[in-house]
């Protein structure tokens, strides 16, 4: 069995959570047995080994759970892209639209310099508003979002099209359709 399909086979889907209708595609198995975590963490550090990486940049919250231990192997910095208030410095902040309302992130203003390459990790991508968000905050620096990246990508939801067709490339293990 390959690494993607043995990743896969170990996401939990939580039916009709957080809310009637919605599977939800739940990691914490894949961080649970130290099995699952070698093998997930492995797949990202072959991926950016060669990248000359200058930071890993993660995703409120899932994000911040992955992201340090692959920038931690890969010897480089982490980037907190936060949700709206949690940041303590000075911040840049994107908006984007959800389905009822707006959310906000945040970045610190030195977070990274001009020219530093840069990949964000999430654990999933559903319409892309979160990641867009980051990948514009991250630019808004000078950085070069060399990728964006994550466990799981729901191409139905239209997120990793619509973030490939605005220039930013994509690496997910896996996806549910
Ligand atoms: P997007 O901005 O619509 O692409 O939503 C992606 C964000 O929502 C990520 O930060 C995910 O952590 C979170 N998310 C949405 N659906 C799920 C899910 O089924 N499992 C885990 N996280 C999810």
């Amino acid at each position: 069995q390959d690494a993607a399909a043995f990743i896969k086979s170990q996401v939990r889907t939580i039916p009709d959570w957080p809310m009637a209708g919605v599977q939800f595609r739940d990691i914490t198995p894949l961080l649970q047995r130290p099995k699952t975590l070698r093998v997930l963490i492995d797949l990202f550090i072959e991926r950016y080994v060669e990248a000359k990486l200058d930071y890993v940049a993660g995703l409120d919250a899932r994000g911040f759970i992955i992201a340090p231990i692959v920038a931690y192997e890969l010897n480089i910095g982490f980037i907190p892209i936060r949700k709206i208030g949690k940041l303590p410095y000075k911040t840049v902040s994107e908006s984007y639209a959800l389905e009822y309302g707006t959310a906000t992130v945040e970045i610190h203003e030195d977070a990274c310099g001009a020219g530093d390459r840069v990949v964000i990790l999430d654990d999933l991508i559903a319409t892309g508003g979160t990641m867009m968000a980051g990948k514009k905050l991250l630019e808004r620096l000078g950085a070069v979002v060399v990728e964006g990246a994550a466990i799981i990508d729901l191409p139905d939801l239209g997120g990793s099209k619509l973030l490939r067709e605005n220039g930013l490339p994509l690496f997910t293990v896996t996806e549910f359709g």
